[in-house]
């Protein structure tokens, strides 16, 4: 038997179920609960692979997952078991190539990437979708969006078939009847090698991860999970002569040409390529995707023997090995959720290699008897992984996420509406909101009895009220306090509160509350007591999602990113970019709106760029300065004021100027470098959005400011860069095309393709291809009808974003027409 038919044989149990319950043949959709490894999205595929045949041919089937690295993955998997003619399209960013639902059989896109074409609009009608990795909607950050987006397409969108994959669930039957959908359930049995977990007491960590290493090699791989990057690096560091023992000298060999293969193919690369010859790596959010898999290949292969992972990468790292130790078992300073330990454990067992799986975790001795350790530890032994908590009315800015996008996708709703979509949600399911909703007269009534007007009455300062970032400060009592307040925490500058240390609150904080929720300067800023009532949820209000809904109503409204006409609630275009701009927050966004609302000028483009440097981060008036006990490891503590680092600063500066910025980027921090750089082209998009459109110098600017970010060259190159050819990849390469006076698509149609191999340097065919690449996006241009309505089409056929397209391609008149 190949390797393949061996896997696919031992993940058969869980798929012959599928098979006998009619997952393939049932009109239902389905989720399908199960461990780790047992083949949920061979399922998944597999329904898609079936219902291809029938498919309509203009509709749109949709494979979603929660990480781009995944995505990729699940492409190339599809892409293989699909018919060769079927046409399969990945989406995982905003700043991708434009995207047509005619020309798509399937598309796999992460969640946001979906979400982002729901609230858009675009005309396409998803008719089977798989949802991988479901439990993500239990995530602290994006969990309330996907969450909405899962009860939109299950509930509101006729005619579509859901098939969601999960880990195991607490409740599955829960989940299964809040979807409507059939629960096909696996169990430990399904796993194909048996997985056995232990709980491993430890007072010398360093030496306890030798001796299990030592024991577990001879028998397979390992994956290490520690806490942060330093300390996964470090604990390469601490094993790799420990592993060297282990390899043959054939192994040896081919782990040291495994690194310098690497070094040829990534030549920043400074310490993977050190360790590889160890037969060790390490896998951590610095290191950017194709490294990342490279090393998940040299795993498969078993070249490299042990990896160590972040805590934080854990679910999306697809490496099963013979043995997972986790490390450490907190992240975020906070003790890991169950069911997170317990999928990373359920990576250990790889069919079929291994004939059982063996997942450790470590506990400090000195913190077994701890109350939370020691129910921590019979949970995960027990794998009883807590239930999924909504995170909707988590907080006051998913509630306004909720809000907002359900008024985009509705295309307008009344207070009421939002209130029964609000109960098609998870949350809404376990606690229905009461509809139609109380009046707004009514429910503030409610509020202010929850208030108590303070005991000990003093008086805060209003002249000096300040209200910015989801912050209140004001100068209170009569020695003059500074207040701050906000959802997450409430501070005072007086004796008392420093005495109790914000656990009670002082008559400052009392008195502030009671006026900025029933006193006449709430009454007059309704942001103020938006925060008030946000600040006092957990006191009070205890998650009451009514209050924060309505109050969240009144406040986009206040910051114009809702309308309401006719009783309807509308989202406005400045809203839809707070929408839209999911990297930034919604205050974030209304800073953006000020700056370019100042009508400021810029000289050329750099200043538009030191504007956004500028507004890159909100600065907080407030940290949150929580300490936790299981604050652990002290070595690094990635602090974000929200500023961008002057590190990447520079790098920014010289990769607008043609530098590569893994020339100028330290290799740790390559992904944070990208991350800022797609920060800064969704901050240059809310710009576009806000700019005065008879401004139109300052919208050029900013268009060429996000450009020269996003390709990472000079102004003169970008009429090449936009065309994306496959020989002009890299602006050193458009640079030397330019210098030989070949600066745009009509230049390059008149070369030939010798000349152009010549010049670029890239092989032929790249060159053969590109040259036809440029002739065909010259020809659909200039056949182009003018019509507005067409648009669409020509930017998916030239695979040019229409920006582009307006500003290096077609004739100026027509896009005067076309931009009114
Ligand atoms: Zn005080």
């Amino acid at each position: 038997l190949s390797e393949q038919g061996k896997t696919s044989r031992a993940r058969f149990r869980l798929f012959e179920d599928a098979e006998k319950g009619g997952i393939f043949t049932s009109d239902e959709g389905w989720l399908v609960a199960a461990p780790t490894s047992t083949g949920k999205s061979y399922i998944g595929i597999e329904a898609i692979k079936r219902q291809l045949p029938s498919k309509p041919r203009m509709e749109c089937f949709v494979y979603l997952v929660p990480f781009k690295a995944l995505a990729e993955e699940m492409y190339t998997k599809i892409k293989k078991v699909v018919p060769p003619e079927t046409r399969v399209h990945i989406k995982t960013g905003d700043y991708d190539k434009p995207f047509q639902a005619k020309e798509t059989d399937v598309l796999v896109a992460t969640y946001e990437s979906l979400d982002g074409m729901v609230q858009e609009g675009v005309d396409f009608y998803p008719t089977l979708i798989v949802a991988d990795e479901f439990s993500i909607i239990a995530d602290e950050t994006r969990g309330a969006r996907i969450e909405a987006l899962v009860a939109f397409l299950a509930k509101q969108k006729e005619g579509t078939k859901l098939f969601a994959l999960s880990a195991v669930l607490n409740k599955p039957e829960e989940l299964a009847a809040w979807l409507g959908l059939k629960l096909l359930k696996g169990t430990e049995k399904h796993r194909p090698v048996p997985l056995d977990v232990e709980c491993v007491k430890y007072s010398d960590k360093l030496d306890t991860v030798r001796r299990l290493l030592k024991e577990g090699l001879d028998y397979g791989s390992v994956v290490i999970f520690c806490y942060t990057k330093k300390s996964v690096e470090k604990a390469c560091d601490d094993i790799k002569d420990l592993v060297l023992k282990k390899l043959s000298p054939g192994e040896e060999e081919r782990c040291r040409i495994e690194a310098q293969r690497l070094k040829n193919d990534f030549d920043y690369l400074v310490k993977p390529p050190e360790l590889v010859p160890y037969g060790v790596a390490y896998h951590h959010a610095g290191l950017e995707v194709g490294v990342r898999n490279r090393i998940a290949e040299l795993f498969e292969q078993r070249v490299v023997r042990v990896v160590a992972a972040t805590t934080t990468v854990g679910a999306g790292v697809n490496m099963p090995a013979r043995y997972v130790i986790i490390r450490d078992v907190f992240r975020d300073r906070r003790l890991l959720p169950v069911s997170v330990a317990v999928n990373m454990l359920g990576r250990a067992g790889r069919p079929p290699y291994d004939s059982r799986g063996t997942g450790y975790f470590m506990v400090d001795k000195e913190r077994v008897a701890r109350p939370n350790y020691s129910d921590f530890i019979d949970k995960v032994l027990k794998r009883e992984i807590e239930p999924i908590e909504s995170k909707i009315p988590a907080s006051t800015s998913n509630i306004l996420g909720f809000i907002l996008s359900t008024a985009a996708r509705m295309k307008g709703v009344t207070r009421d509406e939002l209130a029964s979509v609000y109960n098609t949600t998870l949350a809404g399911s376990r606690d229905p909101l009461e509809v139609p909703l109380p009046s707004k007269e009514n429910l503030l009534a409610n509020i202010e009895k929850l208030v108590q007007p303070p005991k000990k009455p003093t008086k805060v300062d209003q002249r000096t009220l300040r209200v910015s970032s989801g912050t209140i400060q004001i100068n209170g009592g009569s020695g003059g306090y500074l207040i701050t307040m906000s959802e997450k925490r409430s501070t005072c500058g007086c004796w008392d509160w420093k005495r109790h240390r914000g656990i009670q609150d002082c008559k400052h904080i009392e008195q502030l509350r009671y006026e900025a929720i029933t006193g006449p300067f709430g009454a007059k800023n309704s942001e103020a007591r938006a925060i008030a009532i946000a600040a006092f949820k957990g006191r009070g209000l205890a998650r009451q999602p009514m209050y924060m809904i309505s109050q969240g109503i009144e406040l986009l409204m206040q910051w114009e990113f809702l309308a309401e006409k006719e009783g309807k609630l509308h989202i406005t275009s400045d809203g839809r970019q707070a929408l839209v701009s999911y990297r930034l927050d919604m205050e974030h966004v209304r800073r953006l709106r000020d700056t370019i609302r100042k009508n400021p000028a810029a000289r050329d483009e750099n200043d538009v760029i030191k504007w956004a440097i500028g507004d890159f981060g909100v600065p907080a008036l407030l940290a949150d300065q929580n300490g936790n006990e299981d604050d652990e490891d002290e070595e690094e503590k990635d602090v974000d004021d929200g500023s961008l680092d002057p590190e990447l600063e520079d790098a920014l500066w010289k990769h607008i100027e043609n530098v590569p910025y893994k020339k100028v980027v330290n290799q740790s921090n390559v992904v944070r470098f990208l991350d800022a750089k797609e920060t800064l082209e969704q901050i240059f998009g809310a710009y576009l959005t806000f700019v005065n459109k008879d401004d139109k110098r300052l919208g050029k600017l900013i268009r060429v400011a996000r450009n020269r970010v996003h390709y990472g060259c000079t102004k003169e190159l970008l009429p090449l860069m936009v065309l994306e050819l496959e020989a002009v990849s890299d602006p050193l390469i458009a640079l030397k095309l330019n210098n030989e006076g070949i600066t745009k698509v009509q230049d390059l149609v008149r070369l030939d393709y010798e000349s152009f191999w010549k010049t670029t340097g890239v092989g032929p065919d790249a060159c053969r291809r590109s040259i036809e690449q440029a002739n065909s996006i010259a020809r659909l241009v200039s056949e182009f009808s003018g019509l507005r309505s067409d648009l669409n089409r020509l930017a998916a056929q030239t695979e040019v974003k229409i920006d582009d397209l307006f500003d290096y391609l077609l004739p100026p008149d027509m896009v005067d027409r076309l931009r009114k």
